[in-house]
């Protein structure tokens, strides 16, 4: 798709280079696959949240090989309260396949990453792009959200569309790999940090001067209304109260013991069904409860 203003490269990989986070993952001593770990677990959880949890995997399983080790129970439990835990098994189930398949080494071109077990089109163009400086587009909600204000002139990033969003953000990147790869960290940067989607800090913004959004008079959003996420009585947070149950024990428990966490017995069997349909629950041959991988 063609672009109404080309973004800066330079002035944002300044910016970037100045203002930047000195986050773990980032610094250079950082493996691909604490790099590939980073990126399972920002997926939906903040970086603050992330940073802590994220050094303790890193020391306890420095490498694929070593997480794949793990019962997928252990890895659960070592997941804790970061949320969607589907994502620990499926870091696992990668884990696993690059261990026995690429020699213990994360995979540096974005096909063979994308042919592992749970990383899809976001995570394989991150890896490539992060832990090997390749060029990629790296496409997440705060990038779509700069293209969209900074490139289109628009309040917002529209309905998401994986093929038109890559295309967009591969216009922007130039053809220097490493530049590239600089590139697609610092556009997620600014929009983590200065344009972020309430209030957006425009005065401090190093594209300030080209912006399309500034220059089309800042015009208000005009897309489909973005989903309010709320937590407080959804699956999802019945989901966490019943797995926090099984983390806090090694022993499987009877169902009595799940019902307890929640009142409405319809919506907690619902949430009891679905972990175990997700695998993130098992049931042992006498009926009881067990994360998964314990107790076969
Ligand atoms: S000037 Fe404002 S809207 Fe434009 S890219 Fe910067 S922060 Fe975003």
């Amino acid at each position: 798709m063609p672009t109404d203003t080309a973004l800066d490269t330079d002035t944002l990989l300044t910016w970037f280079a100045e203002h930047g986070r000195d986050l773990p993952w980032r610094r250079p001593d950082c493996t691909p696959w604490g790099v590939l770990v980073s990126e399972i677990m920002l997926q939906q959880t903040p970086v603050a949240r992330v940073v802590p949890l994220w050094e303790e995997w890193l020391d306890r399983w420095p490498r694929p090989s070593a997480l794949a080790a793990a019962s997928q129970g252990e890895v659960l439990r070592a997941w804790g309260k970061l949320g969607y835990p589907r994502r620990a098994l499926r870091l696992h189930a990668a884990a696993a396949a690059i261990a026995r398949d690429h020699d213990d080494v994360v995979p540096a071109d974005v096909d063979t990453l994308l042919a592992l077990p749970g990383i899809g089109a976001y995570t394989a163009r991150a890896v490539a792009a992060f832990a090997y400086g390749r060029r990629a587009p790296v496409v997440d909600t705060n990038v779509r959200r700069v293209v969209a204000r900074a490139v289109h002139g628009a309040g917002d990033a529209g309905r998401p569309s994986t093929t038109r969003d890559m295309a967009d953000v591969e216009a922007l990147l130039p053809a220097e790999e490493s530049r590239a790869a600089r590139l697609s960290a610092a556009l997620m940067e600014l929009g983590a940090l200065v344009c972020t989607a309430r209030g957006p800090r425009c005065a401090d913004c190093p594209v300030y001067d080209s912006c399309a959004w500034q220059r089309a008079g800042r015009p208000a959003y005009e897309g489909p209304a973005k989903p309010v996420q709320r937590y407080g009585g959804t699956d999802r947070h019945v989901r966490g109260l019943l797995l926090d149950v099984l983390r806090g024990t090694s022993d499987p428990v009877p169902k009595e013991r799940l019902d307890v966490v929640w009142s409405r017995a319809g919506q907690r069997d619902r949430c009891l069904d679905s972990l175990l349909v997700d695998g993130l629950v098992e049931q042992t041959a006498d009926g009881r409860f067990a994360l998964p991988g314990e107790h076969r």
